[in-house]
């Protein structure tokens, strides 16, 4: 059984999720599926039969921070996951580690299971060191980390397998073998069955494809 997270990100509308959710309801997998839909359409996803996760939470669960979404509210709402450390956050937010640690640790608190995205621009895998150095050492028994390389992301591109495997085995090395390591960055129907094959792999993260329902299904049940 592998994880299949899918990150929307700011895509879909109400109509596309009441779509999504009676389609894929039909999809009969043994692998995990969880869904990270923009946070306006998680009330869509009531009946839904597969996990649910947010794409942000906050550093705090409650408070005066305005516009940001409440782990806890999260977790009431359905959420059992979250992502964390997005490299487009990383980005167009400048979270930093200590931002992305604050949010791993609270998102833990309300009982989410964080999903730690990390990514190096160009093949620095001391990037990645870097990325992790906080985590290190804490207890990572409820974490999963995404190997997300940033020139993969909505690029087109991906590493040969052998190399998604080293990368996969280097971050083995650093957080320990509890936590399940996915793989993310143009992931589609028609390149996940080898990545799914891929030795140190526990799942993939599909964004742009996870859009197109008939493949998406087709990701869920790439036998593995
Ligand atoms: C992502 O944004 O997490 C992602 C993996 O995007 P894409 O599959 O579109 O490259």
């Amino acid at each position: 059984m592998k994880i299949i997270a899918a990150n929307w990100k700011m895509n879909g509308s109400v109509r596309f999720a009441e779509e999504f959710v009676s389609k894929i309801n039909e999809v009969q997998t043994n692998h995990k599926v969880i869904v990270f839909p923009p946070a306006e359409l998680l009330g869509q996803f009531q009946g839904f039969r597969y996990c649910l996760g947010a794409q942000n939470s906050a550093i705090a669960s409650s408070g005066a921070i305005t516009g940001e979404s409440s782990p806890r509210i999260l977790y009431d709402v359905g959420c059992r996951y979250v992502l964390v450390g997005h490299s487009e956050r990383r980005t167009l937010f400048r979270e930093d580690d200590k931002v992305v640690f604050a949010k791993w640790q609270e998102a833990r608190n309300a009982g989410l299971i964080p999903i730690v995205c990390i990514g190096e621009r160009r093949r620095r895998w001391d990037t990645l060191q870097k990325q992790l150095s906080r985590l290190r050492g804490q207890d990572l028994s409820q974490t999963i980390f995404a190997y997300e390389p940033v020139w993969c992301i909505g690029t087109g591109v991906t590493p040969p397998p052998e190399e998604i495997d080293d990368v996969l085995y280097f971050i083995k090395g650093l957080v320990g073998k509890q936590s399940p390591l996915l793989y993310g960055g143009s992931v589609t129907a028609e390149n996940a069955k080898s990545i799914l094959s891929v030795n140190n792999i526990d799942g993939v993260l599909v964004g742009g494809a996870s859009l197109d329902i008939a493949g998406f299904s087709q990701i869920m049940q790439a036998s593995v």
